[in-house]
């Protein structure tokens, strides 16, 4: 089984399908694993969706989504986020936002547990601290889990009580092993905050690897100028175009 593990699209079509072609050409997938965030951001909500829903898909909810569907108090936002939240809402048909107001913010299968922010608190924690990694570690009842959310594509191992993380590296395979519990997150598709402007996501095969597959992390280049255009054209902040560029 090949999966395509994706996370933080935020409306970004030309970053997603980017990721798709580049996905396929490294040898396809059978369905994709998406973290949350679908929306929130960038300027083509409805196509974004679209074409998650036109692939074999698991999901679960990002805070994005429900700022959209009024789940979370787009308040809660900075003032470029919540912007984008509400007029995202304006776009979205009744049909696509139950689409989103349906997704779970925890998602159990196989040796993995997928949600966007943390066990203990599903859509709003970053997983960017050891106290915060151990107190996931200590609510899994699956060898692996997946997050999204921080938008750094890094790897959480756990070491004799301790949380110790990494940066995933494309040029590194990571091998899972049942008895060595992680954390892994695939980076961002639609913006990417590492430093690094390219999509980020992830490749897994269960058949290779450790007796829990390998993880394969790839960064692929999209057309950024075209998804900056549309974010202008759509009159949403011009900083939401400018941090593409930055890759934070
Ligand atoms: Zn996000």
């Amino acid at each position: 089984m090949r999966a395509l593990i994706v996370s933080d699209i935020h409306s970004n079509l030309q970053a997603l399908d980017a990721v798709l072609a580049d996905a396929e050409d490294a040898g396809g997938y059978d369905e994709v694993w998406f973290l949350g965030d679908l929306v929130g951001y960038g300027s083509d909500p409805v196509a974004c969706i679209d074409r998650l829903r036109g692939l074999p898909h698991v999901a679960v909810a990002g805070n994005h989504d429900h700022a959209v569907t009024g789940k979370l108090n787009p308040d809660l936002f900075n003032g470029a986020a919540r912007a984008a939240a509400l007029w995202t809402t304006q776009q979205l048909s009744d049909e696509e936002m139950e689409y989103l107001i349906a997704l779970p913010e925890v998602l159990q299968a196989g040796k993995f547990t997928h949600v966007h922010g943390s066990l203990r608190d599903p859509v709003m924690e970053y997983l960017i601290s050891e106290p915060a990694a151990l107190a996931t570690f200590a609510l899994m009842e699956t060898p692996f889990c997946l997050v999204g959310h921080s938008h750094y594509p890094l790897v959480w191992s756990e070491d004799n009580g301790r949380a110790v993380v990494e940066l995933l590296d494309p040029t590194t395979p990571l091998f899972l092993e049942s008895g060595r519990r992680m954390i892994v997150n695939p980076g961002s598709v639609g913006q990417p905050r590492d430093g690094d402007w390219r999509a980020s996501y992830l490749l897994y095969e269960s058949e290779r690897g450790g007796d829990g597959g390998v993880l394969l992390h790839r960064r692929v280049e999209y057309d950024l100028a075209g998804a900056q255009r549309g974010i202008l054209a759509a009159g949403l902040p011009e900083t939401l175009a400018t941090r593409l560029g930055s890759g934070h």
